[in-house]
């Protein structure tokens, strides 16, 4: 038995074969050419072939995971039909005189290479993309299948997997990913939670492990080969475990979220973006807590539009009818970059130009934020949260920009809510100690117990090395909870929490017993922490 530590992007076991993917190891040869028309018109022929498949895997995909999902084959048919790729291939067979297949594969590479170099996150998870296209049409000029077939349920091991051979797995004998290559923001990290299988990163993989038993821990990130008979007996026991309590949250749909004494919790969902949706809905969430619109953004090459926002919010408004809808502005900076929005190096970017700093020094982009919040208003239930707050003046200076671009959507005669709830984020220590203060500004705090750990205990959150001692359970951070939630009902307004830590079940009756009024978490979580208020007696409150 051998036991190999990676990541894990998501939940669950996985018991079964391994399948070793070695595609990505292919070598193309290269080969000097004497006829250059002919070997244009086989790379323009493999080309054509590649792109007809594109749309046939842009059906599948819309059809099995959505169109948000589905994209990506969209975007790879645009970096097929790229002039920069095209050009590169047809320059090499021309002037190198070198054969199609090698053309392309060196141009694949050269390109890829140049995406994983690049800093934006979203541009290197392209890499992978490259390589995939330019893999893809090498198979049609050498009539390859570049499909892997599984003929039995099989755990798949990769140096990397490429959406779309993820998409073209048969999805009912997939057990997991194991790969080497790969992050939690690439394309497949994303099909691997929408297809609800484990899936693991970052595991040095050996070509050996082809065909042996092996266990996926989605939970903990490990993979064991050749597991001994304790160990499968335990993670058979787990996965049973599993299903049983799949099964036993599905009677939990539709059901109250109230404690045994009958204290009501609303139970709200987290959500990124409008495709999130289904699973709202199917894991029963009683509205949206949080909906982080900076995704907008961060799926975007420029400035999304008024008209965009306006559209994506009142999508989410209209689907989640008279339920309420959080939707928080931008939050962009720190982690999550856009290259568009030009911020520059900073020494300290957790503690630097981030959220709502960005909003209050550049208005334009928070005024065509609030516009397009403002008029969604109209077609459903929508509060706004503004992130990152450490003072009184900085809400004033908000509801004074809210107050003006009401006043002139009212003079363009556009329908909006008036009465539109504004709450802000506690997440940090400054707006945890101002909160008796601040709650006489808004109507209602959501407390962002991510940021808050990290600046109460000044723990980097993104640092690996600092993952035991980021411990969302210090009582700093505990009776942080509880004085904001003290501070809140003291002013008549409600206060929930939408960090992570409002998904741990450990703590449901520490947070019942702090008053707490809503408690906000990932769509999955929704069926277990109402089993948890359901299975809690309030104390105090
Ligand atoms: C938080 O900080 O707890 C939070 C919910 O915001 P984010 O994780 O998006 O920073
Ligand atoms: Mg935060």
């Amino acid at each position: 038995m051998e036991n190999f530590s990676g990541k894990s992007i998501f939940r669950g076991i996985a018991i079964g074969k391994i399948l070793f993917n070695s595609k990505n190891q292919r070598q193309v040869r290269r080969s000097k050419i004497d006829n250059i028309e002919a070997e244009i018109a086989r790379f323009e022929e493999a080309k054509e072939k590649a792109s007809q498949e594109l749309s046939v895997l842009y059906d599948k995909a819309l059809k099995e995971v959505g169109e948000d999902n589905a994209a990506i084959f969209e975007v790879h048919s645009m970096m097929l039909d790229d002039d920069d790729f095209n050009d590169a291939i047809i320059d090499k067979i021309k002037n190198q005189l070198v054969n199609a297949e090698y053309a392309v594969a060196k141009t694949g590479d050269d390109l890829s290479e140049m995406f994983a170099n690049m800093e934006d996150e979203y541009f290197k998870a392209r890499a992978s993309d490259m390589k995939d296209i330019s893999e893809r049409v090498i198979s049609k000029l050498t009539g390859e299948d570049s499909a892997v077939l599984l003929k039995e349920p099989s755990i798949i091991v990769a140096e990397d997997l490429a959406p779309s051979e993820t998409i073209q797995l048969d999805k009912d004998k997939l057990l997991a990913f194991v790969t080497e290559l790969g992050s939690s923001n690439s394309h497949t990290a994303i099909l691997a939670r929408t297809m609800n299988i484990p899936a693991l990163i970052g595991i040095k993989i050996n070509t050996k492990w082809n065909g042996k038993l092996a266990v996926v821990d989605g939970y903990s990130g490990n993979l064991i080969i050749e597991p001994d008979e304790k160990t499968l007996d335990k993670y058979l026991k787990i996965q049973k475990d599993d299903l049983e309590k799949r099964e036993l949250l599905k009677e939990l749909k539709g059901k109250d979220t109230i404690t045994k004494n009958g204290k009501k919790v609303n139970l709200f969902a987290n959500i990124g973006k409008p495709s999130d949706l289904t699973s709202v809905l199917e894991n029963d969430a009683e509205g949206i807590g949080l909906f982080r619109s900076e995704f907008l953004y961060l799926g975007s090459k420029d400035f999304p539009t008024e008209e965009e926002q306006f559209s994506a919010y009142k999508k989410v408004a209209e689907t989640m009818g008279s339920k309420k809808v959080i939707i928080r502005t931008l939050d962009i900076g720190a982690d999550k970059q856009v290259d568009y929005f030009n911020l520059g190096h900073e020494d300290n970017p957790a503690m630097g130009y981030r959220a709502i700093r960005i909003c209050l020094s550049q208005q334009n982009i928070f005024k065509t934020q609030l516009r397009a919040l403002l008029r969604a208003s109209a077609f459903g239930n929508i509060s706004i949260m503004y992130p990152m707050i450490i003072s009184v003046n900085e809400v004033k200076q908000i509801k004074e920009i809210v107050k003006n671009i009401m006043e002139e959507l009212k003079t363009e005669g556009i329908d909006f809510n008036d009465n539109i709830e504004q709450g802000i984020m506690i997440e940090t220590p400054a707006a945890v100690i101002m909160s008796d203060e601040l709650a006489q500004e808004v109507d209602f705090f959501s407390i962002g117990t991510n940021d808050l750990t990290q600046y109460t205990l000044a723990v980097d959150r993104q640092n690996p090395k600092l993952e035991n001692i980021n411990d969302t359970h210090h009582p700093a951070v505990l009776r942080s909870i509880k004085t904001v939630i003290e501070n809140a009902h003291k002013a008549g307004i409600w206060a929930g929490i939408c960090g992570e830590l409002g998904a741990d079940t450990s703590l449901t009756e520490t947070f019942l017993s702090y008053g707490i009024d809503e408690l906000s978490v990932s769509p999955t979580f929704i069926l277990p922490v109402r089993k948890a208020i359901r299975d809690s007696e309030t104390i105090n409150n």
